[in-house]
């Protein structure tokens, strides 16, 4: 594998996970990261199940990644007048170990930092595939050609777009867009002093949140998509004050504070939609690029579990990247079908007053429990293979 190169664009979770694996097995890995450095902090993201643990401890970074984590928090929904409705367990946003995505990325950073080349401020233009490699050409650095690309750039991938098309036809909104403000809240409630909580209120087709893991303000609402939305940071904090100008509760105070908070991020809650396909010729996608479902719950397991499998069939491969990127597909159309399930817009914004109770009854009943226990069998749904033990890791 020595002189196998492979350019990786993304530097988050899939990115530097992915790395992790192409760099034991002795792959010449460079990565390309569009940020000017490592990006610390944004929303708290998750694993759950034996799957993502066994994944994470032959990375070697599970108990670091246990050392990191935040807590899970359970989410009270209230009416207007503090009311408490229902509660979503932490266990259910959670999973096992909860910890800031900015976390797991430094921690996936600093294991592979002296092995692979990280380019930071840097993104691919444009690919071009030969009978040997694939030429990228960059913003900043020279072209330059590699014999593998591996798109880890998240749910809005350029890679994706340059080598499969258009995200039209790839990326599915699921009628909700989500925003994100402040850095994630981490508090107690009076009321239940011994658990994390955030506070939510609902109207119909609307959910506002405030001091979750996501951020100190989450906001879901529903809309077909908005040319508002593509706007400037402006546009999108005035769509925000819009939507929920007319809500209860905490939601006027929270809004009388959304100008003042940074990390303000607003997008549709979307589906990329592959077709059991994930590699063409010499380009193969990971993470969020390949299966990203938002506000999914399972987007980050299914990151780090395939990037294992997709550097674990190329060391097995001998070189036939054909063969192993066949495998990849075969091995993540079936375990990724999670990622095609759910839309957190439905669930946590129904779209009517009806739903909304019907939501909180479901989350009180036994019903929930078994809802929980899908996700926990879907995470595990995979006969992960020995890689490390077939290919002699270093
Ligand atoms: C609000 C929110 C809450 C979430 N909560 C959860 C949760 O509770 N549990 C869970 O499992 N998952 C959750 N997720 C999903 C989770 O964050 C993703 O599934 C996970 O981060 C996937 O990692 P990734 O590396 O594939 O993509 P991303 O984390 O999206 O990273 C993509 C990387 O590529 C870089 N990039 C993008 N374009 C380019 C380019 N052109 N050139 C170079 N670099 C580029 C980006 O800067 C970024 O660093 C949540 C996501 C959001 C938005």
């Amino acid at each position: 594998m020595r002189d196998t190169t492979v350019l990786i664009s993304g530097a988050s979770i899939a990115g530097p996970a992915l790395a992790c694996w192409l760099d034991r097995y002795g792959f010449q890995v460079t990565v390309v990261e569009k940020a000017p450095a490592p990006r610390p902090g944004g929303q708290a993201v998750d694993f759950k199940g034996r799957t993502h643990q066994t994944v994470l401890e032959r990375m070697g970074v599970w108990d670091e990644i246990r050392q990191r984590r935040t807590g899970a928090f359970d989410t009270v929904y209230l009416d207007d007048a503090g009311r408490e409705l229902a509660v979503m367990t932490g266990e259910f946003t959670g999973g096992d170990v909860e910890i800031l995505r900015g976390d797991v990325a430094a921690i996936l950073y600093e294991r592979t930092s002296s092995g692979c080349e990280y380019r930071f401020g840097d993104s691919i233009t444009a690919l071009a595939e030969t009978r040997d490699g694939v030429r990228a050409e960059f913003e900043r650095a020279a072209a330059q050609t590699f014999d593998l690309v591996i798109g880890a750039d998240g749910i809005h991938s350029r890679v994706r777009r340059l080598a499969f098309g258009p995200e039209r036809d790839y990326v599915r909104h699921l009628g909700y867009y989500y925003c994100v403000a402040g850095a994630p809240g981490f508090g107690h409630d009076a009321r239940r002093p011994e658990r994390l909580t955030a506070r939510a209120w609902n109207a119909p087709g609307r959910m506002a949140a405030r001091g979750g893991s996501k951020g100190s303000h989450l906001y879901l609402f529903a809309s077909p998509e908005l040319d508002q939305a593509r706007g400037d940071a402006a546009a999108q904090r005035r769509l925000v004050g819009q939507r929920f100008a007319a809500m209860g509760g905490e939601v006027p105070s929270m809004l009388a504070e959304l100008d003042r908070l940074d990390d303000f991020y607003l997008d549709a809650i979307a589906q990329v939609q592959m077709k059991g396909r994930y590699t063409s010729g010499r380009v193969a996608l990971v993470g969020d690029a390949a299966y990203g479902n938002t506000l999914g719950g399972f987007g980050t397991g299914l990151a780090v579990v395939g990037a294992y499998v997709l550097a674990g069939e190329l060391a097995m491969a001998g070189g036939d990247h054909a063969a192993a990127y066949a495998r990849y597909d075969e091995i993540m159309r079936r375990y990724a079908k999670i990622a095609g399930n759910s839309n957190a817009g439905r669930f946590m914004a129904p779209k009517t007053a009806w739903g909304i109770r019907g939501r909180n009854w479901l989350l009180g009943s036994r019903a929930f429990g078994l809802m929980m226990r899908y996700g926990d069998k879907a995470a595990n749904d995979i006969d992960l293979a020995d890689y490390p033990t077939l290919t002699g890791v270093r």
